[in-house]
């Protein structure tokens, strides 16, 4: 007899980079009975269709969710609250409800209130993504050897949240689980800083004069190059992680902003010393994350 597939309906309500790589791994691995795909354009809805990573595709969400035994919120964050009103008087009894936000705290905040008390939410975060977007960009190896975070809300269903962890291990994820809170600040200094800083770099690059612009081009592949690409992420997904981790993130900018300063004045100084030993503390780090498997 057939094994029985972990979900027998998803709904995906956006179905971008990652809904639609979450998808595709659903169908390598067989893991929903059918899988019906929710954005606003239907050009996004058509693509669906041709990739096969969809069996029925709509922009009601009341229709997208019916029936549904998971349904996964990956639009962008600004859209969840809406979302999540819009999607509850239609959940079925005992459906579990993930997202895919890069914030938590916000994110449960706009999902969590507007949810029957018969559905069960599990916030997720994996911690995957390229700077492309759309479910053209989607690949079912997205998730390998990356980690998954779980901040589950207090008093969440354990089955749901393992049937979630499920997804994710299939997925090829590592799976951690935090306070939201805490993954707010981890993700503050490890993904938000870094992209705000190659934003930064990035738009000083351009605002140069224009001989000097054609040069930064032309040479790039002496460090700018990598800061474009992550300079090159989605400008809406981005200004939604600002506006929904302001605390966190304007915390570890002013430690970096400190940090800069200090390191301002040791040039200044002519402090080789401080240079140096900082630099070599960097590369230890740099090490550490190649051994960790996350270079
Ligand atoms: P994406 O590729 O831009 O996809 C977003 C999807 O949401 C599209 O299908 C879009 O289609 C749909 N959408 C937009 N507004 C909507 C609305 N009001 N109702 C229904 N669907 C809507 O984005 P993504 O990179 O997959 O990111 C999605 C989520 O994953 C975000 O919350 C982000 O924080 C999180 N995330 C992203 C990454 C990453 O690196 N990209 C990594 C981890 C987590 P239409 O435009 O046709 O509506």
């Amino acid at each position: 007899m057939a094994e029985q597939p972990l979900f027998n309906r998803v709904a995906f309500i956006g179905i971008g980079l990652i809904g639609s790589s979450m998808a595709r791994v659903m169908r390598r691995d067989k893991l929903a009975g059918s899988i019906v795909a929710c954005a606003r354009r239907q050009e996004t809805l058509d693509a669906c269709l041709k990739l096969g990573i969809a069996d029925e595709v709509t922009s009601d969400y009341a229709l997208a969710v019916k029936n549904a035994d998971l349904v996964v919120i990956a639009s962008p964050i600004s859209t969840n609250k809406a979302i999540a009103k819009a999607i509850a008087p239609h959940l079925k009894a005992g459906a579990i409800i993930t997202d895919v936000g890069s914030v938590k705290q916000a994110v449960i905040a706009a999902i969590a209130p507007h949810l029957p008390a018969n559905v069960h939410f599990v916030p997720a975060h994996p911690l995957a993504g390229t700077e492309y977007s759309g479910p053209e960009a989607g690949f079912a190896e997205l998730f390998e050897g990356r980690w998954c975070i779980l901040t589950p809300v207090p008093g969440g269903d354990a089955a749901a949240v393992a049937k979630v962890t499920e997804f994710w291990r299939k997925a090829g994820s590592k799976i951690e689980t935090m306070q939201a809170d805490h993954h707010d600040k981890v993700l503050a200094i490890t993904s938000h800083l870094p992209h705000l800083i190659a934003f930064t770099i990035v738009g000083t690059a351009d605002d140069l004069a224009e001989d000097l612009k054609q040069e930064v081009i032309q040479y790039s592949a002496t460090g700018f190059r990598d800061f474009t690409r992550i300079a090159a992420s989605d400008p809406v997904m981005w200004r939604d992680i600002f506006m929904n981790n302001r605390d966190a993130t304007l915390e570890v900018l002013q430690r970096f902003t400190e940090d800069l300063t200090a390191l301002q004045r040791a040039i200044r100084r002519g402090d080789g010393e401080s240079l140096e030993k900082l630099f070599a503390r960097t590369r230890a780090i740099r090490r550490s994350v190649i051994d960790a498997k996350q270079a």
